[in-house]
């Protein structure tokens, strides 16, 4: 009995602490005409509601899909309908899926801490389980990865990269990030599988690709964020900091660095999800790569990870003007769609940010392709939207798979062509 009540009790706290998103739908727009479409963006200016916008508006054609609280779902439904603008539910109850998701990871392979071998890479696992991770495949591959401190979060965690080497100063290399968005949780796991990978070294081009360059990949992100997700908020998407004594926390990160920075394509309300921030550079997430990407001064690819949609993207987001290099962007985009489609049949588009989906400005790789590198890529992974951010832990690796082999190419590609 009184363990019942323990049991109880401790229930009582976790739904306190832990915001629930029992009755939240996700609905689906999918605009037909520029009223429509008009329409669907004066939503975004409804605070009231507090709507989740998980895709937002694009273009004719792209769907929108907003999360929506259960006491806002019957007046939105109302107002869509007497706008005459229609939708369609994707999830049914948000909760349902976060339940699932859950149970899952309580399923998981209880984490053993001796080997990155006996590592569950079909489960979701947390910052400390990451972390861990991390530390196993230093400990069994010395002479290949390192970790790297690369700077602290606003709630000073470590923020680490994982250095792939085989020795050589200084030389060329390939970046990856998972997880910059916290939300986008199949990333930071396909992180994970990533560092495996890479580790095995099986094939030869890979094996080509280390001879010559270096490897980093920072799989978490935006740590802070991520903790939340796992705490408090599953669909914490911004950073943990506050600015300008607002009650409203976090910064976009991917609105945050110094490309087109304040223009279109981001908020200057902190409230938003696409809040820009005070000022570029603002969130020590991305002040910490900026200074890495500095010193280091030989990155020739960089590549920036979130989810969802199944896109392919390069520069630019905050400007119509096309880069210099699109033509052989666009190329490498092509192929290495291709190949990732070549496994298991996911269809991804690709093209400019801007042209693709919609302006955002101080974007993570505008900044980069500014810095010179011209390899500056950024995926949308799986779904579109059935799932969304809640994509079931049976598809993490089928996901890191498919897109590892568009990552081949385009670091085969990469190595081909660095002088
Ligand atoms: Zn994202």
């Amino acid at each position: 009995m009184r363990a019942l009540l323990l049991l109880a009790a401790l229930g009582a706290v976790a739904a306190a602490t832990t915001e629930n998103f029992v009755g939240h739908q996700v609905l689906r727009i999918v605009p037909s005409s520029d009223a429509e479409l008009q329409k669907v963006q004066e939503l975004q200016e409804l605070e009231h509601l507090q709507l989740d916008f998980w895709l937002s508006p694009r273009g004719l054609g792209d769907p929108v899909d907003i999360r929506v609280p259960f006491p806002s779902l019957q007046p939105l439904k109302a107002h869509l309908e007497a706008s005459g603008v229609p939708y369609s539910i994707m999830i049914e109850d948000v909760q349902a899926l976060v339940d699932l998701e859950q149970m899952q990871m309580l399923r998981r392979r209880r984490f053993v801490p001796f080997s990155t071998s006996t590592f569950d890479y079909t489960s979701y696992h947390t910052l400390n389980e990451i972390y861990a991770f991390m530390d196993l495949l230093v400990a069994e591959n010395p002479n290949l990865v390192s970790k790297l401190e690369i700077g602290h979060t606003t709630e000073n965690r470590p923020i680490y990269v994982l250095k792939f080497s085989k020795g050589g100063t200084n030389r060329p290399a390939i970046w990856i990030d998972t997880g910059i968005h916290s939300r986008e949780w199949v990333t930071q796991a396909s992180g994970v599988w990533f560092a495996k990978k890479i580790v095995q070294e099986k094939d030869e081009g890979l094996a080509n690709i280390l001879d010559q360059m270096d490897i980093f990949l920072e799989i978490v992100t935006n740590p802070d964020g991520f903790v939340f997700t796992h705490t408090s908020n599953r669909m914490w998407r911004k950073t943990r900091s506050r600015h300008s004594g607002s009650l409203c926390v976090g910064v976009d990160p991917n609105r945050n660095w110094d490309a087109g920075f304040g223009g279109s394509g981001a908020s200057g309300n902190p409230c938003s999800e696409t809040y820009r921030g005070p000022y570029a550079n603002s969130e020590p997430e991305v002040q910490a790569i900026v200074d890495f990407v500095k010193n280091h001064g030989n990155i020739k690819a960089f590549i920036s990870i979130h989810s969802y949609s199944q896109l392919l993207l390069y520069p630019y987001g905050y400007t119509t003007t096309a880069v210099p290099d699109k033509e052989e962007l666009h190329q490498v985009a092509k192929e290495a769609v291709a190949a990732l489609s070549s496994l298991y049949g996911t269809n991804y588009k690709y093209g400019s940010i801007i042209t693709t989906i919609y302006q955002a400005s101080g974007g993570t790789i505008d900044w980069t392709y500014n810095q010179g590198i011209k390899y500056s890529f950024t995926f949308e992974l799986r779904d579109t939207g059935r799932y969304g951010f809640l994509l079931p832990a049976s598809q993490i690796v089928p996901t890191a798979e498919e897109t590892w082999k568009a990552l081949e190419v385009i670091m085969a590609h990469t190595r081909g062509h660095l002088y």
